[in-house]
């Protein structure tokens, strides 16, 4: 049977713009559809405007410790919308690009609602289109628990577009959302307090970086809550939100902000149509080829809730591209040593195993752990504190797992997982050459194993 299309994508996220451009690319005739915003998430509601956000928040800092260099400012002063309007335009931009990369490569674009009405036929704006494979790439959703007076939270949908900074923000989630949001928040100059229903926020994360982190927060006068939910949200006559503690305590805030996970997005996408199944937590079940319960169908990046972060979706995109239209250059998807970075104040950055996953795994391991003041800040008064953290195999000498608490950690962790990734061992790390004075340097200088 001739179809319309060889492969019909559905979401111009991440995952699904890498999968139709490089299928394009491959001499497939590709369509893509897109609801709401070219670029998907990270585009448009994730990484890129959330790190623009950090950024406008680090400016606080920088300011106050300039003095210690010399420089007098007048009292600064911020402007919430001028931060809000000025990512817009950045945003737009964007937009702009991924619509000229996908026409580019030759990609059909859809612009509007897909629905699957049968295993080879996707409906959008009342046409219909026939296609040998059909790929969701519909990413995800964020998830608010249904507490009473949930309507009056928002989430990080919303928090990009508040018209203006709210004065008292709770942030409810301890991963990586809460974090980074209540950073901003923070940073940019409201009282923000941190609701977290554990013990230590960001559970998977080494227990020295949860640690150091929260140590950092505190510092920096953030309120840090955890062993704490909320049972209610009530909205009060002046606008401001009363909020009710399972353990009874209230609290007010000006803005709620709930930062508990991500669902799958299949909302009217028509599965019922196929034979497509889904996992335990609900998300799109593939093999390891992404490949659907329905033969016809594969699916790919946030909706499988694998790993939900960018660069993977575009990794399985790739994949999924090569799979279907140039086999013999394929390969699978590495899922061990990805690295990541949470872009909290200070950032997070971490690649390989926490020393409890080490532990766990049966390994002897030797833990090297380095904290230190920031050279740049030794002119300030401000008492940060980096910290940096080798977890390493006694009997092979393998670095398994390099984590840091300080500014760039991303950017410094990204070599690092080169390094990982290619079975570098402590030797190794010994033997390279330090870069001076750099905070990066310490990675390949600590010689003295924690003791225990
Ligand atoms: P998405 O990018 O979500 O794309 C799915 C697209 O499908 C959307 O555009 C949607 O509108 C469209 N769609 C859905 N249903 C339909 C339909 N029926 N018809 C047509 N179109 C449809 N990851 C990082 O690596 N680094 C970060 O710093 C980072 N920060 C983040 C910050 C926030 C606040 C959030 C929410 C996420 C962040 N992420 C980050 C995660 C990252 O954004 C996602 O992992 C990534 O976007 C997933 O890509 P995807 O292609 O699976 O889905
Ligand atoms: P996460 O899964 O990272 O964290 C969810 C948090 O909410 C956890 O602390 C969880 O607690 C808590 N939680 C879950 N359900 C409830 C509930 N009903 N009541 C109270 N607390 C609850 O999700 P996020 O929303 O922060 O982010 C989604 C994903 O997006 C991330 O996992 C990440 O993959 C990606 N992302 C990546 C970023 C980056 O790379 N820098 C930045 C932002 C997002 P518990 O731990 O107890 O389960």
């Amino acid at each position: 049977m001739a179809y319309d299309f060889d492969l019909y994508v559905i979401g111009a996220g991440s995952g699904g713009v890498r999968a139709a451009r490089f299928a394009a690319g491959f001499g497939a005739k590709v369509a893509v559809a897109e609801s709401r915003y070219l670029g998907g998430t990270c585009v448009n509601v994730g990484c890129v405007p959330k790190k623009l956000l950090v950024y406008g928040a680090h400016f606080a800092e920088d300011f106050e410790q300039a003095s210690g260099f010399g420089w007098s400012l007048d009292e600064a002063q911020f402007d919430w919308p001028t931060l809000i309007a000025n990512k817009d335009r950045e945003i737009n931009r964007l937009n702009g690009i991924y619509r000229n990369l996908l026409v580019n490569s030759g990609v059909t674009l859809h612009e509007g609602h897909a629905k699957i009405v049968d295993p080879h036929q996707v409906e959008i704006n009342g046409e219909r289109f026939t296609a040998k494979n059909i790929l969701i790439a519909t990413g995800g959703w964020p998830q608010i628990p249904e507490i009473p007076g949930h309507e009056h939270a928002i989430s990080s949908n919303q928090a990009f577009f508040l018209k203006e900074l709210p004065r008292r923000v709770l942030v409810v989630g301890g991963g990586y959302i809460a974090v980074e949001f209540a950073g901003i928040f923070h940073g940019l100059g409201a009282k923000t307090t941190l609701l977290y229903r554990g013990e230590l926020f960001l559970r998977g994360f080494d227990g020295s970086v949860r640690k150091h982190l929260q140590e950092e927060l505190t510092k920096r006068g953030m309120d840090l809550q955890f062993n704490a939910d909320i049972e209610r949200i009530e909205k009060q006559a002046d606008g401001s939100l009363k909020v009710t503690l399972k353990d009874g305590r209230q609290l007010e805030a000006d803005c709620v902000f709930y930062a508990t996970g991500r669902r799958p997005m299949l909302d009217n996408l028509g599965l019922e149509n196929t034979g497509v199944k889904l996992d335990r937590k609900g998300f799109v079940e593939v093999d390891e080829l992404y490949q659907t319960a329905e033969p016809s169908i594969l699916a790919l990046g946030d909706v499988i809730g694998r790993v939900q972060l960018t660069p993977v979706a575009l990794a399985e995109g790739m994949a999924v591209a090569r799979r279907l239209f140039k086999p013999e250059q394929y390969r699978p998807v590495d899922y061990k040593m990805i690295p990541t970075a949470v872009f909290s104040l200070p950032n997070i950055g971490t690649v390989g195993l926490t020393e409890e996953e080490a532990r766990e795994a049966g390994h002897e391991v030797q833990i090297f752990e380095s904290r230190f003041r920031p050279m740049k800040l030794t002119l300030t008064e401000c008492q940060e504190r980096t910290l940096m953290k080798l977890v390493v195999d006694a009997r092979t000498d393998k670095v398994l797992g390099c984590h840091m608490v300080g500014p760039e950690a991303g950017e410094i962790v990204q070599g690092l997982a080169i390094a990982l990734k290619a079975g570098a061992t402590k030797r190794d790390f010994d033997e390279t050459i330090g870069v001076h004075p750099t905070a990066a340097e310490e990675f390949v200088t600590m010689r003295t194993p924690v003791a225990g």
